[in-house]
C-alpha cells in the first residue's frame, strides 16, 4: 500500500525556482508519468520523492507517513535510471542480489528472490555474465530486476529507456508496463517522450518551467488539453494552432473561416488535430497547397500551407497529391479547441 502525497512542494536554489506549488496525490498502484521538456523539473520532483534532494517547502507523505526527513534508504522506494548503474565487476546474479545484501534481507531468501526477479525480465540465461558482456537492453533489464528484487512500495524511473534503440525501447516499454501491473507497485516515471507517456501512464502530469500544466489520463490530456502548451506538446504531429478572432460564433484567421463555434467573441487561438480535418475532393472550407506528403501506411499525412502557416492534415491512405497541388479540407466546428490568445488557457 503506497499512496504518495505531494503537498504544495516547492524547490528553489537561491532565487531560481526548480519546482513550484506541486500538489498531487498519487494513488496506490498508480502508474504516474511526469512529462515535459528538458529542464521543467521532472527529475527534481522525482529526486525529492526519493529523498535525494531537499524540499524547500511542502510535505511528501508516503503511505501516510511524512518522509521529508527520512533518508532515501528508509523510504522503501527503488529507483531505475537511464544510466544503469551496474557494478562492472559483479555478474548479473550478484548485481541483482546486491540490494538484498545491503538491506540485510534474510540470506535464505536471496536466491529465490534473485531468480524470481531475473525471470520476470527474462534474464535467467544471463545470470553468470558481467555487464560488459550484455547488450544495452539486457543491462537495462538488470537494472529493472535490481529494483524489482527489493519488492519496494514505490518504483521511481527516470528516463529508463532513453539509452535503448527504437525497437528495444518499444519492447522494454511494454515489459515495464506489464511488470508494474503484475507487481502492483506505485510507479512514478519521468520522460520527455510523449508517446512513452501516453502508452505507459494511468495519469500523466504535464510540466513546464517547474509548474504543473495539467494532470489527467492520456485520453483526457489528448482530447481536452488545458492550454496551448499541452495541446502542442501532446500528439504527433502536434495540434494545429491558428490565431484569429471569434465574432458571433465565426472564427476568422488568415485565409481561414470556421462557422458555428460555441465560444464568446474575442482574440483566440484555434486548435484542431490532423485527424479531425475532413479532406475532400472538391473545393472546401480550406484550400491550400501541399508542402510535404508522408505515407504512413494506414493513412497519408499532409503538411499544407494554409493562411501563411503550416498545418498538418491526415488523409485517407489512398489519397495522392504532389507537392504544390491544392488540398481541400474542412474543419468541423465541434471538434475545434478554442484557447485564449493572450494566456493560452482553454476556453472551449
Ligand atoms: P531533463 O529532461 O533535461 O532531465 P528535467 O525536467 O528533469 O529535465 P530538472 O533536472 O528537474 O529538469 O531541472 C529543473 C531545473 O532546475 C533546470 O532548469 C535545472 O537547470 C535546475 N537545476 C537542477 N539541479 C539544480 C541545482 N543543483 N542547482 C541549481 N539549479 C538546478
Amino acid at each position: 500500500m503506497a499512496e504518495i502525497q505531494l503537498r504544495n512542494i516547492n524547490k528553489r536554489w537561491g532565487s531560481f525556482v526548480g519546482v513550484e506549488n506541486f500538489d498531487l496525490t498519487i494513488a496506490d498502484e498508480e502508474f504516474l508519468v511526469l512529462l515535459g521538456p528538458s529542464g521543467c523539473g521532472k527529475t527534481t520532483t522525482m529526486r525529492m520523492i526519493a529523498g535525494l534532494e531537499d524540499i524547500t517547502e511542502g510535505e511528501i507523505i508516503i503511505d501516510g507517513k511524512v518522509v521529508n526527513d527520512l533518508d532515501p534508504k528508509d523510504r522503501d522506494v527503488a529507483m531505475v535510471f537511464q544510466s544503469y548503474g551496474l557494478y562492472p565487476h559483479m555478474n548479473v546474479y550478484e548485481n541483482i542480489r546486491f540490494p538484498l545484501k545491503v538491506r540485510k534481507a534474510d540470506p535464505a531468501t536471496h536466491d529465490a528472490r534473485v531468480r524470481r526477479a531475473s525471470a520476470m525480465v527474462e534474464l535467467d540465461d544471463f545470470l553468470h555474465r558481467k555487464p560488459a558482456e550484455l547488450s544495452g537492453g539486457q543491462r537495462q533489464r538488470v537494472a529493472l530486476a535490481r529494483a524489482i528484487v527489493r519488492e519496494p512500495n514505490v518504483f521511481l524511473m527516470d528516463e529508463p529507456l532513453s539509452n535503448l534503440d527504437a525497437k528495444l525501447r518499444v519492447s522494454t516499454r511494454a515489459q515495464i508496463k506489464n511488470l508494474s501491473h503484475e507487481l502492483k507497485v506505485t510507479t512514478v516515471y519521468v520522460t520527455h517522450d510523449q508517446i512513452e507517456a501516453m502508452t505507459l501512464a494511468d495519469r500523466v502530469v504535464v510540466m513546464k518551467q517547474g509548474r504543473i500544466q495539467q494532470v489527467g489520463t492520456p485520453t483526457e490530456i489528448y482530447d481536452n488539453p488545458a492550454n496551448t502548451f499541452v495541446a502542442s506538446f501532446i500528439g504527433s504531429p502536434a495540434m494545429n494552432l491558428m490565431d484569429g478572432t471569434i465574432r458571433g460564433g465565426v472564427f476568422e484567421g488568415a485565409n481561414v473561416r470556421i462557422e458555428g463555434l460555441r465560444a464568446a467573441d474575442g482574440e483566440v487561438t484555434l486548435g484542431f488535430r490532423a485527424e479531425d480535418a475532413d479532406v475532400v475532393d472538391a473545393p472546401a472550407q480550406i484550400n491550400a497547397p501541399v508542402y510535404t506528403i508522408e505515407l504512413l501506411g494506414d493513412a497519408v499525412m499532409l503538411a499544407v500551407k494554409a493562411g501563411g502557416q503550416m498545418v498538418s492534415v491526415k488523409a485517407h491512405k489512398e489519397y495522392r497529391a504532389g507537392i504544390g497541388d491544392a488540398v481541400s479540407f474542412s474543419v468541423p466546428a465541434d471538434i475545434c479547441h478554442v484557447f485564449d490568445k493572450a494566456t493560452g488557457a482553454r476556453i472551449s
